[in-house]
């Protein structure tokens, strides 16, 4: 682990439950949470701003390599900024679901965006949530949960926060591309959300990841 810092990785599929329980462990124990998740979206918004069809895959690659991503933490949450601006709630639009899941399966765009959320872990104990923190970002963590929650169960979260989104089929994308496909990492520990309360989840996550050895509000 880069320079003693603790990383914890939370993978799975689209509305499971990462980002509420990436939130409740930062918070608990004041490490950094890094949404991986909006680092690809907040690309995707910016490639749809450019009017760049998220398929073609060369125009993506110039264009991301002009693109100024500056990651940065406010409240212990990680922020990114393109060119200097916030996407904000935009980052959640149905355009951007539609299209995330192509601009994600760039390996180019992959790499770019694993070197910056390596970076947090220089500075900070960080939760990092995403689809493969822990088969590519950070393999060497023991500190590792896969979560999941039934289909029907993650569609309806979705409905519930007025969001667009074809759960499913990002699922499948993000499953079956070539590059850090979702999977679950070596030795992680499996959390189904599906009939848990946020407490009652956290609570479980807490108690695996304890006994992955993570010694947590010591
Ligand atoms: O986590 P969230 O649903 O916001 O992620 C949006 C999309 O970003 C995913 O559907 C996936 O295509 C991509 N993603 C990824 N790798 C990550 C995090 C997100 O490919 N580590």
């Amino acid at each position: 682990m880069s320079k003693g810092h603790v990383a914890i990785a939370i993978d799975g599929p689209a509305a499971s439950g990462k980002s509420t329980l990436a939130r409740e462990l930062s918070q608990r124990f004041g490490l950094i949470m890094v949404n991986s998740g909006a680092m690809y979206r907040a690309v995707t918004w910016k490639i749809i701003q450019l009017g760049i069809d998220p398929a073609d895959e060369a125009s993506v690659i110039e264009a991301l390599g002009k693109m100024d991503l500056h990651c940065g933490v406010e409240n212990l949450e990680s922020t990114i900024r393109i060119d200097g601006q916030d996407p904000g709630e935009e980052l959640r639009s149905e355009a951007v679901n539609l299209a995330v899941s192509a601009v994600s399966a760039i390996p180019e765009v992959r790499r770019r965006l694993v070197e910056l959320q390596r970076g947090y872990l220089d500075f900070a104990d960080v939760v990092m949530e995403g689809r493969d923190i822990g088969t590519v970002v950070f393999p060497d963590t023991p500190f590792k949960i896969y979560v999941d929650a039934d289909a029907t169960v993650r569609e309806e979260r979705r409905v519930v926060a007025g969001e667009i989104d074809a759960v499913a089929e990002r699922d499948r994308q993000d499953s079956g591309r070539a590059t850090a496909p979702l999977r679950i990492a070596d030795g992680a520990a499996i959390l189904d959300t599906s009939g848990h309360t946020i407490e009652t989840g956290v609570a479980e996550a807490i108690r695996l990841l304890r006994e992955q050895g993570l010694e947590l509000g010591k």
